[in-house]
């Protein structure tokens, strides 16, 4: 369990220039008031030079060293108070030359005492949604917008949802790479499986695992593309790569993608390979009978979904139309 590397690597170096601009800005602001205001100057060039005085006097500690160093501070302070007056009474705030970091509990720092702060936290998980492809569908589909009601028309129908709806919850909820098994949504059109698949990416990004959702067809799309533009011989990192490293891979609406032998190769190979390394798949298909899948693509597929993943089957009628006729 741990945030992609990549974009830890990136927010980590975002929040190193965001505190580098900081400081930045501080001293431009200090900067410029100097040259205006000359008394200002003077007070700041004494107060820089607190730290090497400290510094000087421990280096020699005969006599008094701790009365030197208190002595030091008291000015230190009485220039700090000077400061303050002088910004005050040409109009400043009195932090006009403080470090304004974004965030106050760890200064833009990303961690604190070795523990990562809530605000990197944040980051780190939008930034899983964007690489995980869901950046644009989280807000709306996750958990907590999952409504219920739309079942409402049939107690039988909304009590098998209510059931798949846990399940799926507590499947994110407890996720672990080599532990969790797969899963396939079995259903027609409209019956919630993007809405439960997208809030099961979202909910395991934020559990710091390294999540990729797409569409069948996009997914086949990059393969495709991969197969007829990228030699063998290219040992490059590849945009399907993803697709075999990520911790979850959802993959939406199987069945849909154009037919082929091609993408029937891609998706035994991908099934094959993240099944033996226990890299868990929330496939969802809107194929929903074991004939259906054999006669699509092929046995071992069908063997393989049929055999290897925890099926969920959605009931009831097309909520998007259900949503519609709400309105
Ligand atoms: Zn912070």
């Amino acid at each position: 369990m741990a945030f992609y590397r990549p974009d830890y690597v990136r927010v980590k170096n975002a929040f190193t220039s965001k505190k580098e601009e900081a400081k930045a800005a501080s001293e431009e602001r200090r900067a410029a008031l100097s040259a205006e205001i000359p008394e200002l100057d003077s007070i700041c060039r004494q107060l820089s030079a607190t730290g090497p005085r400290i510094f000087e006097a421990a280096l020699h500690p005969e006599g008094d060293l701790e009365g030197k160093i208190a002595a030091i501070r008291k000015e230190n302070e009485a220039l700090l108070a000077e400061q303050k007056r002088i910004l005050a009474e040409h109009g400043y705030p009195e932090d006009w030359f403080d470090v304004k970091y974004e965030c106050p509990i760890c200064n833009d720092e990303g961690n604190v005492d070795g523990v990562m702060c809530v605000c990197m936290k944040k980051q780190l998980i939008e930034a899983g949604y964007e690489t995980a492809g869901i950046a644009g569908l989280a807000a709306t589909h996750n958990f907590e917008t999952f409504d219920l009601s739309y079942y409402d028309y049939d107690s039988e129908i909304r009590s098998k949802m209510k059931y798949v709806f846990e399940r799926v919850k507590n499947y994110a909820e407890t996720f672990k790479v080599g532990a969790s098994p797969s899963l396939l949504f079995l259903g027609g059109t409209g019956l919630g499986k993007t809405h439960l698949s997208v809030a099961a990416a979202k909910r395991v990004i934020e559990l710091q695992n390294y999540v990729v959702y797409g569409t069948a067809q996009n997914i086949f799309a990059d393969f495709e593309h991969e197969k007829f533009n990228k030699p063998y011989t290219d040992q490059s990192p590849s945009r399907t790569d993803k697709y075999y490293e990520c911790d979850l891979l959802v993959m939406d609406d199987l069945g849909t993608e154009l037919k082929s032998q091609a993408v029937t190769a891609f998706l035994y190979n991908l099934l094959n390979t993240r099944l033996g390394e226990g890299k868990p798949m929330i496939i969802s298909t809107n194929l929903t009978t074991a004939d259906a899948i054999v006669e699509r693509y092929d046995e071992r597929i069908g063997s393989r979904l049929l055999g290897e993943f925890l099926p969920y089957k959605f009931a009831g009628k097309d909520v998007r139309m259900l949503k519609l006729k709400k309105r």
